[in-house]
């Protein structure tokens, strides 16, 4: 059976920003014009019914890259196929988002905006390649509202080189002037490849990410923002349907160069060169996960949520008890104060959640 949830790959940006390492190329109108009828026959080879998606999720590179055209084609046909009262998101670039475009993307079906504002200091957008400027960031927001989006999602980058308190500070306080109902704060990784490795930047230490994380979750849990995941927080009612398929460990459709996905137990993942997607030489790879993979996978994704896993939900998928196998860890986990067995469920704790790392080791 199909997967209720729907990844699309949109790989084009304008620019490359220093830290990215996602799956993405230059924007060329002539690529446009090939990719879309690509992901079109890559979806239609799945033979998806009206309102087969409960979630459309697409993200990038910059799905706002795209031209007019494109995204009226592209949304002509998968609006169709969101379930009544589904979740479509668009991940958008505060540079790429005035009102006609927000009126458009409305217009054709989206009803949440994934906004990639990262932050509000000219020097760390630089730093960061980023194309937009401070105020780009409220002029989207704006257009996002006035085309009628209720439901916009903001992306904060923290523990940038040299940031501190005083600087997150006064980051989040102009996030929060905007009132997004979501957002997802991460922490800057400085990955092999990207501009700022080569240049050799290095991620901040430990301490001083600790001391911003731990001051960002308790602001915005003042202003009414539950952290769900890790990285997540949201206003009641309004986490990322999406996202939470992945976390739940559900199975999804991924379309689109570099796209992955999860359907009957096989796992994919799409071929990172655009020309030979283009091609349909679709798949880089394609396996059946070995238990363990499946194990590794499952407490990857279900530990990243706060609430964690019910444990005799563990049991349905894997066929024994969790506890027969890791109630030694967990305990020692428990006790270390890293995660917590309580009311039929496991979960890793306030701690644990920001040393996930060390309760996935634990649990491998
Ligand atoms: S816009 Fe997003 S996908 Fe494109 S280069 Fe920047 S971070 Fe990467």
């Amino acid at each position: 059976m199909i997967p209720s949830r729907l990844y699309v790959h949109i790989p084009f940006c304008r620019s490359i920003c220093h830290y990215c390492d996602f799956p993405k190329v230059i924007y060329s109108p002539r690529w446009e014009r090939e990719y879309v009828p690509a992901l079109l026959r890559e979806l239609s080879s799945f033979s998806p019914a009206r309102g087969s998606f409960e979630t459309i999720y697409l993200g990038g590179g910059t799905p706002t890259s795209l031209s007019e055209e494109g995204t009226r084609v592209l949304l002509g046909e998968l609006r169709p196929l969101l379930r009544e009262g589904g979740e479509l998101t668009v991940e958008a670039n505060p540079e790429s988002l005035d009102e006609e475009r927000a009126r458009l993307l409305f217009s054709l079906g989206a009803n949440r905006l994934s906004l990639g504002a990262e932050s509000f200091r000219p020097d760390y957008l630089r730093l960061m390649g980023r194309r937009h400027a401070p105020a780009d960031i409220g002029r989207a927001v704006l257009a996002a509202r006035k085309a009628g989006f209720r439901n916009l999602s903001l992306d904060l980058i923290y523990g940038l080189p040299g940031e501190g308190l005083p600087e997150l500070q006064e980051d989040v306080e102009a996030l929060l002037a905007l009132a997004p109902e979501h957002l997802s704060c991460y922490s800057l990784s400085v990955l092999p490849g990207t501009r700022l490795f080569l240049e050799g930047f290095h991620e901040e230490e430990d301490e001083a990410l600790r001391e911003q994380y731990d001051w960002l979750r308790a602001r915005l849990g003042e202003e009414g923002y539950e952290r769900y995941e890790v990285s997540s927080f949201s206003l009641p009612g309004f986490r990322s349907r999406h996202n939470l398929g992945y976390w739940m460990d559900e199975d999804y459709l991924g379309i689109g160069m570099g796209a992955a996905g999860a359907i009957g137990g096989r796992h994919y993942r799409n071929s990172l060169s655009l020309s030979r997607y283009l091609k349909g030489e679709g798949r880089e790879w394609e396996e059946v996960p070995t238990e363990q993979d499946r194990l590794e996978y499952y407490f990857l994704t279900r530990l990243r949520l706060r609430e964690g896993f019910p444990l005799e939900e563990f049991e349905r998928k894997f066929g024994f008890p969790f506890l027969s196998r890791y109630g030694e860890r967990a305990r020692s986990l428990e006790r270390k104060g890293l995660a917590l067995l309580e009311d039929g469920r496991f979960r890793a704790s306030d701690e644990g959640l920001y040393l996930l790392d060390r309760v996935l080791l634990a649990l491998f």
